[in-house]
């Protein structure tokens, strides 16, 4: 009652208390609260998760056979055939237009529940049996004075429901304010470009996603909704990219012939097609005086690291510091090593910052970057980022493998504004380079260098293990070397069949190749004996490396052409193709082995996929499918709101045009200042907070 008087007295905003609302009380305002409504505004956009129609009630002496109808109608007698093979519970229902007869098989359980003189309301096909009009197993409802006679009761939201608040009271409570609450949301595009992109107007979506009126309004409405959560995305992206572009400065880069000719001697072969075609862009990025952001993907093994390194030397011969910053100290270890073999003999100062330099030497190291004697810093992402002042930076170099790191570019960007080239060996799909990486400029390299041998990748059952190993020995003899990789150092209880590096350490190099030098590496040693056994590896003074991820990245050993995974169902595509990219690297054919028992029906599927193929995009967008955008993304922190109802994979179309028109409209009203814009503002700022630096200028 007193809830009652409040709706009337207080006028609703969607900024109103969800506690306001009729039938809710501070007890279930809180419920509420766990699902994450708190205020009108929120309740409006706790969308239903499925929704269920049922047409308004049709007399009976108007149905023609095969309608799916709702009738309205007293029960006139009841009938129970237990005796049938297929028990049936049968009812006369009539309206003053006609009879229909209703079957239910199975109905046993009707009786005592339906009794004549009562009015129902029924929903199904209607069909004729023998000359009379049926209703087979349809849904039903009895009606009374609780029950009003309408065809909403059984349609519309059915809501993602929690302990004390069933999908039906969350209906209940948005139902009957729906439609003065719906007129409050502010439309945000003119009605010309509408009409253009046929989405209907924004409230009238908002009261249809709850209520649908019927299955096409209902697919409008979501269109609708869905677009707007995606514009308000891209939007966000466009602004953040924006910003980045307009309100920073860096030093441009001149790439004279001469420049390009000397970087290019440095190379003992020809670059791919596809690698000059990366160049030019970067190049092209770098000569501006707006910072480059660009995204450099490509397979493992494809040739960006020399892609990188054209641009490191680019800025050096603008006498600009690089810093190229690596995951993991191995990988920073190998970026150095590639380099070093580059610039053999060349005046450029490198060196590289690892967690073992201590002391006098990294004070010594710190102040030569900082007087800019320094021209390439390599190291980690946390060693850089921690204490090291540059004289004059001009373009970061991150590596990120298949980590996505973002929010270390943002940091560094504070200090200073350099270029900034991010490389990736996981081939983003398409919609991810729209949404995640949306802000960033892509370049891609899509064919490795030639002189590849084939892999040949084979998931190996347990009982076909010794003949892998017999395999195994005959490259080994062949002087070829291996790598055993597993998912864990030690052995863990509970870990069931799982082996791990430091057991099976044991045995393969005493029971299973005695003959062979097996060695052990992995993260949690000491970063010298890490480095020496990778040195050991590369000269080829080691035959069989057993190891954890810790070769997963950058590791670049020609020679090594056979690779066993141990517990290969434990890791994600993404991974294995990593791992798998560690061979391949010479003209020779190279072996990938699974070993793996598994009854997991996505494992088994990954590594289905890796059997068949080879090629890291379409590894990706399988990835993407079978662990769904959200996990792909969850590593990485883009500042963006996840998507309520629109999917990056399922409404890409959407997406399409969505980014087109974000994007247009960030180029025509930078800060979204425009009069007509106003609603489309506020509504960003109350998603992305200032995330997009909107609020700066406001
Ligand atoms: P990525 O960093 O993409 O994994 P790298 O740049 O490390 O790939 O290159 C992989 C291997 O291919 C290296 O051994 C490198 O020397 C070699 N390579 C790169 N570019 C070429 C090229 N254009 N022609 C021949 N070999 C190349
Ligand atoms: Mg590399």
């Amino acid at each position: 009652m007193e809830s009652e008087i409040r709706n009337s007295e207080f006028e609703i905003t969607l900024s109103t208390p969800v506690q306001f609302l009729k039938g809710v009380g501070p007890a279930r305002a809180e419920t509420f609260a766990q699902l994450g409504v708190r205020t009108v505004g929120d309740l409006l956009e706790y969308f239903p998760r499925d929704w269920n129609f049922m047409p308004e009630p049709t007399k009976i002496g108007r149905i023609r056979p095969n309608d799916t109808v709702a009738i309205v109608g007293m029960v006139e007698s009841i009938d129970y055939q237990s005796y049938r093979r297929q028990p049936l519970f049968e009812a006369l229902v009539s309206d003053d237009t006609g009879v229909c007869r209703i079957v239910w098989f199975h109905g046993g359980y009707l009786r005592g529940q339906l009794e004549p003189g009562q009015v129902i309301m029924a929903s199904g096909k209607a069909t004729l049996y023998k000359h009379q009009l049926q209703l087979t197993n349809p849904k039903f409802l009895l009606l009374d004075e609780d029950h009003p006679q309408s065809a909403e009761y059984f349609s519309g939201g059915v809501y993602p429901a929690c302990k004390g608040l069933t999908s039906r009271q969350i209906k209940r409570v948005i139902a009957p304010v729906l439609d003065k609450v719906a007129d409050l949301v502010p439309e945000f595009y003119e009605d010309d470009f509408r009409k253009k992109a046929d989405l209907i107007c924004r409230k009238d979506a908002f009261a249809w996603i709850h209520l649908p009126p019927d299955e096409d309004k209902l697919a409008q409405a979501r269109r609708r909704l869905k677009y707007d959560e995606l514009f308000l995305m891209q939007l966000g992206l466009a602004l953040r990219r924006y910003r980045v572009q307009h309100y920073s400065n860096a030093v441009p880069c001149d790439c004279s012939e001469q420049i390009d000719r000397r970087i290019r001697r440095r190379f003992p072969f020809l670059l791919t097609e596809d690698q000059n075609a990366c160049i030019a862009e970067i190049a092209a990025d770098m000569s501006q005086s707006k910072p480059m952001n660009r995204l450099l993907q490509g397979d493992v093994g494809s040739g960006k690291t020399v892609v990188a390194l054209y641009a490191a030397l680019l800025a050096v011969a603008n006498k600009l510091q690089v810093a190229i910053m690596a995951p993991t100290e191995i990988l920073a270890d190998q970026h150095f090593l590639s380099i070093e073999r580059y610039l053999k003999d060349s005046n450029v100062n490198r060196v590289l910052i690892t967690g073992g330099l201590n002391g006098k030497k990294r004070q010594g190291v710190l102040k030569a970057v900082g007087s800019g004697e320094i021209d390439i810093v390599v190291g980690t992402v946390a060693l850089l980022q921690a204490d090291i002042e540059f004289q004059r930076l001009g373009l970061v170099i991150i590596d990120e493998q298949h980590k996505f790191g973002v929010e270390q570019r943002a940091e560094l960007r504070k200090q200073t504004t350099p270029h900034c080239l991010v490389m990736t060996a996981t081939p983003i799909p398409r919609t991810l380079a729209m949404t995640a990486f949306g802000d960033l400029d892509v370049s891609v390299i899509k064919h490795a260098p030639p002189g590849r041998g084939a892999i040949v990748t084979r998931w190996v059952s347990r009982q076909e293990r010794q003949k892998a190993y017999q395999f195994i020995r005959e490259r080994l003899k062949a002087k070829k070397q291996v790598y055993f990789v597993y998912p864990r150092i030690t052995g863990v209880e509970q870990a069931g069949d799982v082996k791990a590096a430091t057991d099976e350490w044991e045995h393969l190099s005493r029971k299973v190749f005695p003959e062979f030098t097996v060695e052990l590496l992995h993260g949690q040693m000491p970063s010298a004996k890490k480095q020496q056994i990778m040195a050991e590896f590369r000269r080829g003074k080691i035959d069989v490396l057993v190891s954890t991820v810790v070769v997963e990245v950058g590791v670049d050993v020609p020679n090594a052409t056979v690779m066993v995974v141990e517990g290969a169902d434990q890791f994600g595509l993404a991974q294995l193709h990593q791992l798998r990219g560690r061979i391949g690297r010479s003209e020779a054919k190279s072996y990938c082995f699974l070993f793996a028992e598994t009854d997991n029906d996505t494992a088994k599927s990954r590594l289905d996929i890796m059997t068949r193929s080879n090629d890291g995009f379409e590894i990706a967008e399988q990835d993407l499918r079978l662990r769904g955008p959200g996990e792909m993304l969850s590593t990485r922190q883009h500042g963006l709101p996840d998507l309520k109802i629109a999917s990056i994979v399922d409404d890409f179309d959407l997406l399409v045009m969505a980014r087109k028109n974000a994007f247009e409209m960030v180029s025509q009203d930078s800060m979204l200042t425009r009069a007509e814009h106003r609603n489309i503002r506020r509504a960003l700022l109350a998603k992305f907070g200032d995330a997009i630096g909107l609020a700066d200028v406001a």
